[in-house]
């Protein structure tokens, strides 16, 4: 056992609530709900832009790579070398397509794990399912759960394997992409003034691809040192990514947010500064963790083809389908897989959802009373949601750094941070002096200006742009493809398929976009473009989909999977496939299997 746990609620062996503790749960879930809606900030973030685009510079390389502007045809470009770009990269090796590029505006291969190097960073979905190709890589991740650097110098390890550094163009920030109907190719610009002509395009940029700061009156003027998490200034904390940041001892920090993020980094901050407030607009939930070392003999007696079957066996169990067996067995299966809760007698699938998850939280609620000393503390700490309204939060250390006596919960009670000045944090008419202010507040879920936020655009047919062609609301085919973009993949999850796993989900379209490239070479097929009327189908099934999850948002605090507390009467549309993953997986395998390229104008020769 790796560490131990704090409190003295384990995994499992949640009590069924009766059914007055649930009526009372609820109309206090809506009331927190209710609460963070009426307040003005909620959904209210500002793009690091103009005065705090300084917020988003790359703190993490040294010099520029020097390097003339490339001009070349490949037959393939992957924007994007996080593990969506990494794994088509890989597959498209193992199919025998060589000819392609690799292009991401970050110094190295890894994506999130390039950029997120704050301490205690480390997957939060077990690592022998989250890290992917483990069987091609013949490697056996250190722990259950593994910790952010382990995870990025895998990435790297991948594109060594895979020979992709010859094939990469980093530090390079593609501006734009058009589609040039005579040549049936794509022409991408880059900011370092590459041209790039390439018949098929895959953008892998991410579902959380771009820094957001929350729109705090007065945020421009803080003149301490502040930085956001996803690009953690080691230079001024000390320490690395393990902790230990003696350059904290004699500061006052503040960390805005208590997210996923904040969760894995605020143990250290607690250990290592000499002052830290954090300001909690809504608590997070934060359920056991119970990391541990692998255990060699495990790894060494798995058999061939396990890691697919421990990924399928977990996303059906998050998904609700029958399995017979728990390979994962932690707090997502548990949870979501309604283990450890007597539902006997409740035969209704919404009930059964319901009792289960109330029964979760009570456990998540008791968790925080059985480590918290202070009760008013433990009392602000409390989540009033369901789980699934926000990403949980498995962890071990996180409540009980607020036992700390340098430690201080600054709770806005759902109205978040009033304002900032050159020095202070205000909340609820109080000024808090800080020496540095570390913001945890995350990122822009993909929207319709998504490729805006990327940095670039990209012109299909007739010029049209796909930021104009989503305005009021996107339109695609499977999430992936757009009519008028021809040859194009973009890796979204908004209209496609999430899974909580998500490398899992970027590995299934990895082989799905391979799939469609040797499928064009086989078959002398010049491009592909997605017809209106396979859009158009595509967002019926978008909008038969959406009903359980919507009545679920509704009913949510506001974050991002409810689009900050609006799932609007389209939710179902500017969100992710409602079916859930294994059903989108099974959706994309049977199109697959059909062979008749469905939904596609073809033009071959
Ligand atoms: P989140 O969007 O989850 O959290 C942002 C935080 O900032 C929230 O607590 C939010 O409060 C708070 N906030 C925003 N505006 C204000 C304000 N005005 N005043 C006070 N607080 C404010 O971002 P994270 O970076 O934590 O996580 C993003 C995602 O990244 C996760 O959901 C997860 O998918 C992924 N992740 C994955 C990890 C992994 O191991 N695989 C690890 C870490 C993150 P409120 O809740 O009230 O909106």
């Amino acid at each position: 056992m790796e560490n131990g746990l704090n409190g003295t609620i384990e995994a499992g062996g949640n009590a069924a609530p009766d059914k007055s503790d649930i009526d009372a749960i609820q109309n206090r879930y809506r009331a927190e709900r209710d609460k963070r809606l009426a307040a003005a900030n909620v959904g209210q973030y500002v793009s690091p832009d103009g005065a705090l685009a300084r917020y988003v510079d790359d703190p993490y390389v040294e010099r520029r790579f020097d390097r003339a502007a490339v001009a070349e045809e490949v037959e393939v470009a992957i924007i994007g070398a996080g593990f969506g770009g990494l794994q088509a990269a890989a597959e498209l090796i193992k199919s025998g397509i060589s000819d392609f590029r690799i292009i991401d505006k970050a110094g190295d291969f890894g994506g999130v794990w390039y950029w997120n190097r704050y301490p205690g960073a480390s997957c939060d979905i077990e690592s022998y399912i989250y890290m992917p190709m483990l069987e091609d890589m013949g490697y056996t991740p250190s722990l259950k759960y593994a910790r952010g650097p382990e995870i990025f110098d895998y990435a790297r390890s991948i594109a060594e394997k895979f020979g992709l550094y010859d094939k990469a163009l980093l530090q390079t920030q593609v501006e734009r992409l058009n589609w040039v109907e005579a040549d049936h190719r794509w022409l991408i610009s880059t900011r370092e003034g590459d041209r790039i002509r390439a018949r098929f395009v895959m953008v892998a940029t991410g579902v959380l691809q771009s820094v957001r700061l929350p729109a705090i009156p007065g945020i421009e003027t803080f003149r301490g040192h502040s930085f956001h998490t996803s690009r953690w200034d080691y230079g001024y904390t000390g320490g690395d990514p393990a902790g230990k940041l003696t350059g904290l001892a004699d500061k006052r920090v503040g960390i805005i947010g208590t997210g996923a993020t904040a969760v894995q980094c605020i143990p250290h901050l607690g250990a290592s500064a000499g002052q830290l407030y954090v300001f909690q607009r809504t608590p997070a939930a934060v359920p056991v963790r119970d990391n541990r070392t692998t255990d060699d003999g495990w790894a060494a007696a798995l058999k061939p083809g396990w890691q697919h079957e421990r990924m399928n066996n977990f996303d059906h169990i998050i998904n609700g389908r029958p399995t017979t067996v728990d390979l994962v067995q932690d707090g997502w299966t548990e949870v979501l897989g309604q283990i450890g809760v007597d539902l006997t007698g409740i035969n209704d699938a919404d009930e059964r959802r319901r009792v289960a998850d109330i029964a979760f939280m009570n456990n998540v609620r008791a968790r925080v009373d059985a480590v918290v000393k202070d009760p008013a503390t433990a009392e602000a700490l409390k989540p009033w949601f369901n789980i699934m309204c926000k990403r949980p939060c498995f962890h071990d250390e996180y409540l009980d750094t607020f036992n700390r006596p340098n430690v201080t919960l600054v709770d806005t009670n759902g109205q978040g941070v009033e304002r900032i000045s050159e020095n202070e944090i205000w909340v609820g008419g109080k000024a808090y002096e800080l020496d540095c202010l570390i913001y945890a507040s995350g990122f822009d879920f993909q929207t319709p200006d998504m490729a805006k936020r990327n940095g670039f655009d990209l012109f299909g047919r007739g010029g049209i742009s796909l930021t104009e062609k989503w305005q009021g609301g996107m339109k695609t085919y499977f999430g992936h493809f757009n009519a008028g973009f021809p040859n194009l993949f973009v890796q979204t999850a908004t209209q496609g398929g999430l899974t909580s796993n998500v490398t899992h989900g970027l590995g299934e379209l990895a082989r799905h976009f391979v799939h469609m490239v040797t499928y064009c070479h086989e078959h002398g097929v010049r491009s592909f473009d997605a017809t209106p009327q396979a859009e158009d189908m595509w967002q019926e099934k978008l909008r038969a989909a959406a009903g359980a999850r919507r009545q679920y948002d509704i009913e949510c605090t506001p974050g991002y999977y409810n689009n900050d507390g609006n799932p609007d009467a389209d939710t179902g549309l500017q969100a992710f496939y409602q079916g859930g993953s294994v059903e989108f997986f099974e959706i994309l395998e049977a199109w697959r299997n059909d062979g008749r390229f469905e939904g596609f104008e073809l033009a071959h020769g």
